[in-house]
């Protein structure tokens, strides 16, 4: 009888509980709200930064800093125009450059707390190599997987309810399933997302990148990069949550023609 109970509230939560990515019109599941995760991944953030060193190369801060605000300019054009501002609410855009040339990965928080390794730039080549790994991982954030991925961790572990309550319930399941959701438990800002959510992340970023002004094309040729790489001694911590294959790439090109119409010189 409980169990039924347990059931028919875990249906009706769902029923209630789900949320739109925009661009692909997916339902996904969203049991907590953005601002309570991101005050969490800001304060993530903020260690990831302290314990971290900043590069002190100017030209390439001052790159990463641009196509991160270009491609910020990007998604906040296009939520307005589609009516879905209010979904940026509580975002604090930060993008900057950590000195390790030996870790080759970058990563985005909920919230737009973006982070860059100075590792990942050979592979991204120049700017526009740049905007594809921006792209995807603001996509990331944009359409909510850390959320999504906190949701079914919480109905997962039967903490059916608002963060909050969550954490008043079982503070320490709650935060480590943050922790997971974000990534920021192994290797921190690193997320293995779905592969359902990396494809969503390919074709939403390809959309932002295109419309801040870069070149769609290139963004199979990263992928390509990033398959030469993975046979080398040290694989790039990136390819650990981000497998590069024929398939990806394959999709990628099948999205740009869509992403031409966006792609502004
Ligand atoms: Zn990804």
């Amino acid at each position: 009888m409980r169990l039924k109970i347990v059931v028919i509230q875990i249906v009706l939560l769902v029923l209630h509980a789900c949320a739109t990515v925009p661009l692909t019109g997916r339902q996904q599941l969203s049991l907590v709200a953005n601002p309570e995760i991101i005050t969490m991944a800001t304060q993530q953030y903020q260690q990831v930064l302290k314990e971290g060193k900043l590069s002190d190369n100017q030209e390439q801060t001052q790159m990463v800093k641009r196509v991160g605000t270009r491609i910020k300019g990007a998604v906040e054009q296009y939520m307005t125009g589609a009516g879905l501002s209010s979904q940026l609410e509580g975002f604090n855009w930060e993008f900057n450059l950590i000195q390790d040339d030996k870790t080759a990965n970058a990563w985005c928080m909920p919230g737009g707390k973006v982070a860059f390794y100075t590792g990942i730039l050979p592979v991204c080549k120049d700017e526009n190599g740049v905007a594809v790994v921006m792209g995807h991982e603001v996509a990331h954030a944009i359409a909510n997987h850390g959320r999504e991925r906190m949701s079914q961790g919480l109905i997962e572990n039967g903490l059916l309810s608002s963060l909050s309550a969550a954490i008043g319930q079982n503070p320490t399941m709650t935060s480590q399933i943050f922790m997971q959701a974000i990534g920021a438990g192994a290797g921190i800002g690193m997320l293995k997302f779905s592969r359902e959510q990396e494809s969503e992340a390919d074709h939403i970023g390809l959309i932002f990148l295109a419309k801040a002004g870069y070149d769609p094309n290139e963004a199979p040729k990263f992928w390509d990069r990033m398959v030469a790489v993975s046979k080398t001694a040290a694989p790039p911590e990136f390819l650990s949550t981000h497998p590069s294959d024929q398939s990806r790439i394959t999709a990628l090109k099948g999205w740009i023609p869509e992403a031409m119409k966006y792609y502004k010189k």
